[in-house]
C-alpha cells in the first residue's frame, strides 16, 4: 500500500492509513476514509478496486448459531464460507469462528468429501480469502452498532476447513493469513487460525519454518496406508508415516499440539482394532484427536458410525491416553457441515 501511494506521489504513511481503513475498519468506500486528502481519495477511486464479496445466498441454521453464505466471485464462480457461534470458555466474549474456503473445488478427490468429488476449478486469491472473513465481521459489527454497542472485532477464530486444500494454494493462503495477522489491520493472533490439510508433506515442512504458531489439523481418517490409500488418494503420494513425521516436526518448531481429524465411517474405519492402530500410531506425539461424525456425501455406501461405536472408539483411544473429543457437527440442517459445501451450490446452479 505504501508503494501504491508513493507511485501516486503521496507520502508513504498514507498507504498505512488506507491499509487500516480496508483491513481494520473494513471500509469499502474510499469516500468515507475521512483522514485522507480529497485528491488522494480521487486517485484511489480511479485506480483501485476494493473487493467486496457478493453474498448470493445465505442460510441460517435452526438454532441461529451457524450461518452459511454462498459467495459469488467476479468470474462467476462461487465458494462457501460459514460463521459458527459457540461459547468461549474463559473469555468474556463469544467465540465466532469463520470457516473459509481456499480453492474453488479440490483436486485431491477424497471419497467421502463432496468438494473432492466435484474436482478442482481454481485457486482463490488472498483477497478472496480475507473477504470471506470480513463479510461476516461486517455483519457482526453492524448488528452490534444497531444495539448501540462499541465498535470492536468480533471474529475470534478462522479455520481453513471450507472448500479446497489450503496447502495446495500455499502462497495465497499464507498471504491471506499475514494480512489477517497484521496489527494495523484485522490483528488476529496466529494461534486463532487453523489450517486443515489432507497431508501435503513438503508444504507442512515449509509451514513449520514460517515462524507462525498457526493451528494445524491433519485429516487422517484411517490408521493404515492400505485403508487411507482407498479413502484419500493423496496418501499414495504422502503415506501416513511421512505425514506423522512432518506433523511431529511442526509441533516441535511451533510448540503447537497437532489435531488429527478422523471421520468415523460405519464398517470402514470405526472398529476397536482401528482405534488401537490409531493409538499406536500417535503414541508419544503432542496431539489431539477430533472424532467427526461423517456427514452426507455423494457416495451412499459411506454412512456415519453409530453413537455406540463412536463412544467405544473414543474410550479405546482414551484408555491409551490419547486426548480425544467428539466434534459436534454444526449446521447440518443447512448443509454447512464438513465436506458438504458446494453440494447446495451445485444444486442451485
Ligand atoms: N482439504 C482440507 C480442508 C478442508 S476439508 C482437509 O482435507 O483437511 C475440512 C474437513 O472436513 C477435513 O477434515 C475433511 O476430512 C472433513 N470432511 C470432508 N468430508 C467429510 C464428510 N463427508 N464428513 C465429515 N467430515 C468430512
Ligand atoms: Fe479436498 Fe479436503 Fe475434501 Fe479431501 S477432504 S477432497 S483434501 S477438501
Amino acid at each position: 500500500m505504501e508503494e501504491l501511494v508513493a507511485a501516486m506521489g503521496q507520502p508513504r504513511f498514507r498507504g498505512r492509513q488506507i491499509f487500516h481503513w480496508v483491513h481494520g475498519r473494513l471500509e469499502t468506500d474510499p469516500n468515507r476514509m475521512s483522514n485522507l486528502p480529497k485528491a488522494l481519495i480521487g486517485q484511489v477511486v480511479e485506480r483501485c478496486r476494493i473487493a467486496k464479496a457478493e453474498s448470493a445466498h445465505e442460510l441460517v441454521s435452526a438454532d441461529g448459531k451457524t450461518r452459511k453464505r454462498l459467495l459469488r466471485l467476479p468470474d462467476g464462480q462461487s465458494v462457501e464460507a460459514v460463521l459458527i457461534e459457540s461459547p468461549f470458555p474463559g473469555h468474556e466474549v463469544d467465540r465466532y469462528t469463520v470457516c473459509v474456503s481456499s480453492q474453488v473445488g479440490c483436486a485431491l478427490g477424497c471419497s467421502f468429501c463432496v468438494t473432492g468429488q466435484v474436482g478442482f476449478v481454481r485457486q482463490l486469491t488472498p483477497g478472496e480469502i480475507v473477504e470471506q472473513v470480513y463479510g461476516f465481521e461486517r455483519l457482526l459489527r453492524q448488528a452490534d452498532g444497531e444495539r448501540g454497542g462499541a465498535s470492536r472485532r468480533f471474529v475470534t477464530n478462522v479455520v481453513f476447513m471450507g472448500m479446497g486444500e489450503p496447502l495446495a494454494n500455499y502462497e495465497a493462503v499464507l498471504a491471506a493469513i499475514r494480512i489477517l495477522l497484521h496489527p494495523e489491520g484485522f490483528a488476529l493472533g496466529a494461534r486463532r487460525i487453523t489450517i486443515s490439510t489432507a497431508g501435503i508433506v513438503p508444504s507442512i515442512e515449509r509451514l513449520a519454518e514460517e515462524g507462525l504458531p498457526l493451528g494445524l489439523a491433519i485429516s487422517l481418517h484411517a490408521p493404515t496406508d492400505q485403508l487411507r490409500d482407498r479413502l484419500m488418494p493423496i496418501n499414495r503420494r504422502y503415506p501416513i508415516a511421512s505425514v506423522l513425521k512432518a506433523a511431529a516436526h511442526y509441533s516441535e518448531q511451533t510448540g503447537r499440539r497437532v489435531t488429527y481429524e478422523y471421520s468415523l465411517i460405519q464398517g470402514v474405519n470405526d472398529s476397536v482394532t482401528h482405534a488401537r492402530q490409531l493409538a499406536r500410531l500417535l503414541a508419544g506425539q503432542l496431539c489431539h484427536v477430533n472424532l467427526i461424525p461423517l456427514n452426507l456425501s455423494l457416495d451412499p455406501s459411506l454412512r456415519p458410525a453409530s453413537a455406540d461405536q463412536t463412544a467405544t472408539f473414543r474410550r479405546t483411544l482414551e484408555e491409551t491416553h490419547i486426548p480425544c473429543t467428539i466434534r459436534e457437527s454444526r449446521g447440518q440442517d443447512i448443509l454447512a457441515a464438513c465436506g458438504q459445501l458446494r453440494y447446495t451450490a451445485d444444486k442451485s446452479a
